[in-house]
């Protein structure tokens, strides 16, 4: 359990937008690396990155270098910097920067190391995280379809339309699909909105909530009325269509 919290504390972190990547301590002016969209793990990181120095107010400008070799120079504050690691080859790099201070002082920062990957590696070692959560989603929706589904070969047709019945500890819900109420099941996947259900009638899989008894009862009552055969007047419109078609045909 202890692994699998931590396993998921490490997928929220590297999932987690402009988390800061690496701070290191550089004396005066510290290198700071930071995610704004993509990858990054340990020191792997992929995507689209920020860089940035923290240091004395009086910074005039900032040189941002990757393994010695200029990437920008930056006069404005906040000396920020944004780069893709598409730009760059798969692999070893490091960063350093230098910033010139309105006192004429040159200062230089600490270095960060990182390995830049590729999308695919990125993606592969986020779903190293992330897959076996799912598989483990996978298997308790798997196992609560089967606790469903596997009673209900039982039980199914237990109850004649419109009997009054009981609900159970789970109360009842009523179909969306074909207007039948049924037991719901204490296994039912809790969908936040409801539960992933299955109607025992139609057999349909909907998201229901658990209906109030004079909501069942109601639909009870429309099940007796549904499987009793329709008596009723015609209507107005009705009888002028039977009219027209009984006048078709004696002609
Ligand atoms: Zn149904």
């Amino acid at each position: 359990m202890k692994r699998f919290l931590f396993t998921l504390v490490v997928a929220c972190l590297a999932l987690t937008p402009g988390a800061s990547v690496a701070v290191a301590q550089g004396g005066e002016l510290q290198l700071l690396l930071s995610k704004s969209m993509g990858f990054s793990l340990g020191n792997q990181i992929q995507g689209s990155f920020d860089i940035a120095v923290s240091g004395p107010a009086d910074i005039t400008s900032v040189t941002y270098m990757i393994d010695g070799t200029e990437m920008a120079t930056v006069t404005q504050a906040p000396f920020r910097y944004s780069f893709s690691t598409d730009s760059y080859a798969a692999g070893q790099h490091h960063f350093s920067a230098t910033a010139m201070t309105a006192s004429g002082q040159t200062l230089k920062s600490n270095v960060i190391d990182v390995e830049m990957v590729t999308l695919s590696a990125g993606l592969q070692a986020t779903t190293r995280i992330i897959g076996p959560i799912l598989g483990i989603l996978l298997v308790v929706i798997v196992v609560m379809v089967a606790l469903q589904v596997l009673p209900m070969r039982r039980n199914r047709r237990r109850f004649e339309q419109g009997g009054v019945r009981n609900y159970g500890v789970a109360g009842g819900a009523i179909c969306p699909k074909c207007g039948r109420p049924f037991a719901r099941s204490i296994f039912g996947l809790n969908m936040f909105t409801g539960k992933l259900e299955r109607c025992p009638y139609c057999g349909k899989w909907s998201i229901t909530r658990s209906a109030s008894i004079e909501a069942l009862r109601a639909a009870e009552q429309a099940e007796v009325e549904g499987a009793q055969p329709a008596v009723r007047e015609m209507t107005a419109e009705e009888r002028l269509r039977q009219q027209i078609e009984e006048s078709r045909l004696s002609r």
